[in-house]
């Protein structure tokens, strides 16, 4: 498709052209429909069908820039998937109830995961794969540790915008709240968090991880009243994932010694290793 300008336009088409599709925010449009053009004409396409190739190649694009924008947006410390989740590790998480939650109809039913296990387990494997798996479909994504959260909570509230921080947290679709039970909450602290999940409960979805289970959560809330009425709200519509064993990063540090060991051993000169040293040897 070739444009020429005419003498009532002096300005270049391609200029307004690509003064427009920036308007328009149509980034793919304007990088690609010179290529596309001489590829519709290569082809015999006609101009419909050239538009329709534009316009797809554009959503393709703007889905792949919103994803990205969301995975930013959920300032994950990683991003990790179940792609790279050995689930054969871990026997005793359920993989079909965690594939089934990846597809997150959980989130349009506005329920809760809680996943309990100790620690190296996979714990935060698992929820950052989750929320990864939530911005790909779509949905708005916010990662924290359980400190980091209470700590910009605090924050918030010493700086009097504690309302604003809360109307995110309640606008997010997907909260995940990673290592709860690490560090023992101040009572202020635990009832910052206690009027997150309040806020939330019912209106949005919550991933929480905590390598203590249920009973022991006092000791992090303080209070047997505030745990209580949390625990309430939490588990009404809850998905448990547990992750009790081995620690995974232990049992490959351990199997990694032993592959180091072993290619010592094999590299080591068989002779010399025959004929112990001289005692008197200096070297
Ligand atoms: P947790 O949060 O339970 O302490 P992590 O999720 O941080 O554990 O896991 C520790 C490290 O081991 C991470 O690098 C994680 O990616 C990896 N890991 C844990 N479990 C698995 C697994 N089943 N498959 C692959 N990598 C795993
Ligand atoms: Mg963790």
């Amino acid at each position: 498709m070739t444009i020429t300008p005419s003498p009532a336009n002096p300005a270049p088409p391609q200029v307004l052209l690509a003064h427009h599709l920036r308007q328009l925010k149509l980034p793919t449009f304007l990088r690609e429909y010179e290529k596309i053009a001489a590829e519709a004409a290569h082809e015999g396409l006609d101009h419909p069908r050239y538009l329709l190739r534009l316009a797809e190649l554009e959503l393709i694009d703007r889905e792949r820039r919103m994803v990205e924008r969301r995975i930013r947006m959920a300032h994950f410390p990683a991003v990790k998937s179940f792609d790279t989740f050995d689930f054969t590790a871990i026997a005793s998480l359920n993989k079909p109830l965690v594939l089934e939650l990846a597809r997150c109809e959980y989130i349009v039913a506005r329920d809760n995961i809680i996943a309990l296990g100790n620690s190296g387990t996979g714990k935060t494997h698992t929820c950052l794969a989750l929320g990864l798996a939530a911005c790909q479909r779509g949905f708005s994504v916010a990662f924290y540790t359980a400190a980091g959260l209470v700590h910009q909570l605090m924050e918030a509230r010493d700086e009097r915008r504690l309302l604003k921080l809360q109307a995110q947290l309640a606008a997010v679709k997907l909260l995940i709240i990673d290592e709860l039970g690490y560090v023992p909450l101040s009572q202020t602290g635990a009832e910052l968090l206690f009027e997150v999940f309040s806020q939330r409960h019912e209106h949005g979805s919550a991933i929480v991880t905590s390598n203590l289970p249920f009973e022991e959560w006092t000791s992090v809330f303080q209070s047997p009243r505030l745990t209580g009425a949390l625990l309430d709200r939490l588990t009404h519509h809850v998905h448990i994932l547990e992750l009790n064993g081995e620690s995974y990063r232990l049992k490959h540090s351990k199997a990694r010694r032993r592959r180091e060991a072993g290619k010592t051993a094999a590299s080591a000169d068989p002779e010399a290793a025959k004929i112990p040293p001289h005692p008197e040897s200096r070297c």
